[in-house]
């Protein structure tokens, strides 16, 4: 679909569509759509948008820029909602991602994750964390090398107040189905790896709108699905 005919559905038709398309995806994959878990990815749309999907029982959501989450977290208080921090972060941000989120995606790097560690509120349960890796060594992608990998995972093993949960990745858009699957096979078996060392770890997130099936096929356990969802985002 593109964005126009997106658009041009409502937030229950678009909720359908989409999770159509990963019971097709799973059921191709031989896999139980109850092990893929869909993140509604939210920016750039307005508070409302949220509580249209929440009315349909939908209640994880993400958000790519701190400032604008953190709106929409203290906005959306009176519902029942699990927030994911799945954009870059930069220092000074932490403190604001520690006290509203429940999960971050983008952990590449150890100065990162000590502040997280340091600024979780004891109040809440630890801060659920996925170490990005740039899986393609895309220069200025964010993420860390996936020899990386491992120290970051140790030093977050050691944080009391982080939860090691997985890995993200947004590898760079391929133009064959093949070249996309091989780059979610590469952060799949990363994912494998980390998992040896460390049993907590079940989540990978990984698949957006135009490729949830290569993701799936490849063993994803979360998509972050902005556009086709919510429709096109305004431009900023
Ligand atoms: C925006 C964004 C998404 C959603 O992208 P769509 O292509 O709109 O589905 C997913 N993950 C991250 C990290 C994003 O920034």
């Amino acid at each position: 679909m593109t964005s126009n005919q997106i658009n041009a559905l409502d937030a229950g038709q678009r909720l359908s569509a989409v999770r159509q398309r990963l019971d097709r995806a799973c059921q191709a994959a031989g896999r139980n759509s109850d092990n893929v878990r869909l993140l509604a990815v939210s920016k750039r749309h307005p508070a409302q948008a949220i509580r249209d999907l929440h009315a349909l029982g939908h209640n994880a959501f993400g958000e790519s820029y701190v400032n604008e989450g953190v709106d929409k977290v203290e906005q959306l208080s009176d519902l029942d909602l699990e927030w994911h921090l799945v954009g870059p972060m930069q220092s000074n941000k932490t403190r604001a991602a520690a006290e509203h989120f429940d999960w971050v995606h983008s952990l590449d790097r150890i100065r990162i994750a000590r502040r997280l560690n340091n600024q979780r509120p004891e109040d809440m349960p630890p801060l659920n964390v996925l170490i990005q890796v740039n899986v393609d060594n895309e220069p200025q992608k964010s993420g860390c090398a996936p020899d990386e990998i491992d120290e970051l995972a140790e030093f977050v093993e050691a944080c009391p107040r982080l939860a090691l949960r997985g890995l993200m990745a947004i590898p760079a858009q391929k133009d064959s189905e093949d070249a996309q699957r091989r780059s979610f096979r590469r952060l799949y078996e990363l994912f494998v790896k980390l998992g040896e060392g460390h049993p907590k770890v079940d989540t990978l997130s990984a698949g957006m709108s135009d490729d949830l099936e290569a993701a799936v096929a490849e063993g994803s356990t979360m998509v972050r699905i902005g556009t086709a969802l919510f429709g096109a985002r305004e431009e900023t």
